[in-house]
């Protein structure tokens, strides 16, 4: 399935213009914890001034709370080995950050600094990782068609583990590893049938979609046997990812259950007990603080030993060492980006009433979510305070798209004008790693800030840079 999911709003459910909540240092909230205030009204994030930001740096930007984001990958990191611990009866864990969220050098080196792995699923996620010191031993390589260059790339660095994600790959890692003499770490993705997103999952849903290896027909199996056939091949586990931005963590008990099922029926059949399970990622986060709780840490890995625990009981199967792969749960907050509004527009609706559309000098480029996902993002005025009556406003880009939209429904105050600052919170995953060059806009920078100090991850692109592709 798709890694993200679309909500249910077939009939263009008409958004309510709700305040976005204001940045107040809750940790799961909607902006990063060093998100605030300061007296005259403007945003100050990690005790820098989002005004000098973008009179130093321009936007849009995305700003980064250093801070935010370590704690975050610390927090995964304390949780699962506490609730994984050999003394609450498991086998430990490891937690590896989905590089596909956003992935800079600096991003993967401080992840690895708090204790979490990395998960690549191509060749440039790789050279990131390895570029950042993460050694091989500590990343993993997913997808569903890689090459035999990223395969090699992977094994030559000694990668912990590559996700088989067909049959025909069985043959073609095997290959790769013969030729450079190593056995290859391998574990089978398995599709459980379970699928969720956002509040609900699905037990029994159709297999119809690219990723993994089907366990009812049978598939999963076969590739099991099929590795263990295979001598280069070293069979170290089973992997189970459900979908994106989940907020019920019921689903993900469910397919941990049927996967390690089949830990045990391989057991059983083949005497070759699998010493790992990965239970993927997925977890969902606030982007307008309207969603309800997103689950903490803390939450998702009691409630994955218990099942772990519980169903390997049942099973009579000793604990495996359990891996999950969280990415937009620990870089989506981090982040926010800052645009500068332009045209303000009002325009009659048919109800009666009258929409504000606030243009900014970014869109769809530097944030295909709403458009691909109906996502629904927050906004609020960044580069002062208001006391103006809200409005209800509509949050757009400068692309020549009437999908170009940053935010579908918020309440903005009234008297926002050109040359205000706009800041959208939330924005760190699935933003800067998805943004494209639509209309030959440059895409903007990653700035990091930290104890009142910015320092630019990855620069802004130029015209120049965009120039020098193109042959003539
Ligand atoms: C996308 C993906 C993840 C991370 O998903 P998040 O929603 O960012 O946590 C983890 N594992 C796999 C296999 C994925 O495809």
């Amino acid at each position: 399935m798709p890694h993200d999911q679309h909500p249910a709003q077939a009939e263009a459910v008409e958004a309510p213009a709700l305040p976005a909540p204001e940045p107040d240092g809750t940790p799961t909230g909607v902006w990063s914890t060093g998100t605030g205030r300061g007296a005259d009204g403007a945003l100050r994030v990690a005790g820098l001034d989002v005004r000098d930001l973008a009179r130093e740096h321009g936007t849009p930007a995305y700003v980064l709370d250093e801070a935010d984001l370590r704690a975050r990958a610390r927090a995964y990191a304390t949780a699962f080995a506490e609730a994984f611990a050999p003394e609450a009866g498991l086998a430990g864990a490891d937690v590896y950050y989905a590089g596909k969220a956003f992935l800079s050098v600096a991003v993967a080196r401080w992840v690895h600094e708090e204790g979490l792995r990395v998960d690549t699923a191509t060749g440039g996620e790789l050279a990131v990782a390895l570029r950042a010191g993460v050694p091989g031993a500590g990343i993993g390589l997913h997808g569903n068609n890689k090459s035999d260059a990223e395969l090699v790339t992977a094994l030559e660095h000694g990668v912990g583990r590559i996700v088989v994600d067909s049959l025909p790959e069985i043959d073609r890692v095997a290959a790769v590893a013969e030729r450079l003499g190593v056995v290859a770490p391998v574990m089978v993705r398995v599709t459980t049938g379970v699928h969720a997103g956002g509040h609900q999952f699905i037990a029994t849903a159709h297999e119809d979609q690219k990723f993994g290896l089907s366990l009812t027909s049978g598939a999963a199996r076969k590739a099991v046997d099929e590795i263990l056939a295979r001598p280069g091949l070293d069979l170290i586990g089973l992997h189970s990812h459900i979908g994106s931005q989940i907020l019920d963590l019921a689903g993900f008990a469910v397919a941990a259950r049927a996967v390690l099922g089949l830990r045990a029926e391989v057991a059983a059949q083949t005497g070759h007990l699998m010493p790992e399970v990965d239970l993927g990622g997925g977890y969902g986060i606030a982007y307008t603080g309207h969603e309800g709780p997103a689950p903490t840490p803390a939450q998702i890995a009691t409630t994955l030993a218990d099942v772990v625990r519980r169903t390997c009981a049942e099973l009579g199967t000793p604990v495996p060492r359990i891996s999950v792969e969280p990415g937009r749960s620990i870089v989506g907050p981090s982040t926010l980006t800052l645009y500068t509004v332009g045209t303000v527009k009002e325009v009659a609706l048919d109800d009666g009433g009258r929409r504000t559309y606030v243009s900014v000098d970014g869109g769809m480029s530097d944030n295909i979510r709403p458009a691909l996902y109906e996502a629904e993002y927050s906004a609020a005025l960044a580069s002062r305070g208001s006391a103006a009556e809200p409005v209800r406003a509509r949050v757009v880009g400068k692309h020549c798209e009437s999908g170009d939209i940053v935010v579908h429904g918020v309440a903005l105050p009234g008297d926002v004008r050109d040359g205000d600052l706009l800041a959208v919170p939330a924005t760190g995953a699935y933003g800067r790693s998805m943004a494209s060059n639509y209309n030959l806009v440059p895409r903007p920078p990653v700035l990091a800030v930290r104890d009142g100090a910015a320092r630019v991850l990855v620069r802004r692109e130029t015209i120049e840079d965009l120039l020098a592709l193109d042959e003539g």
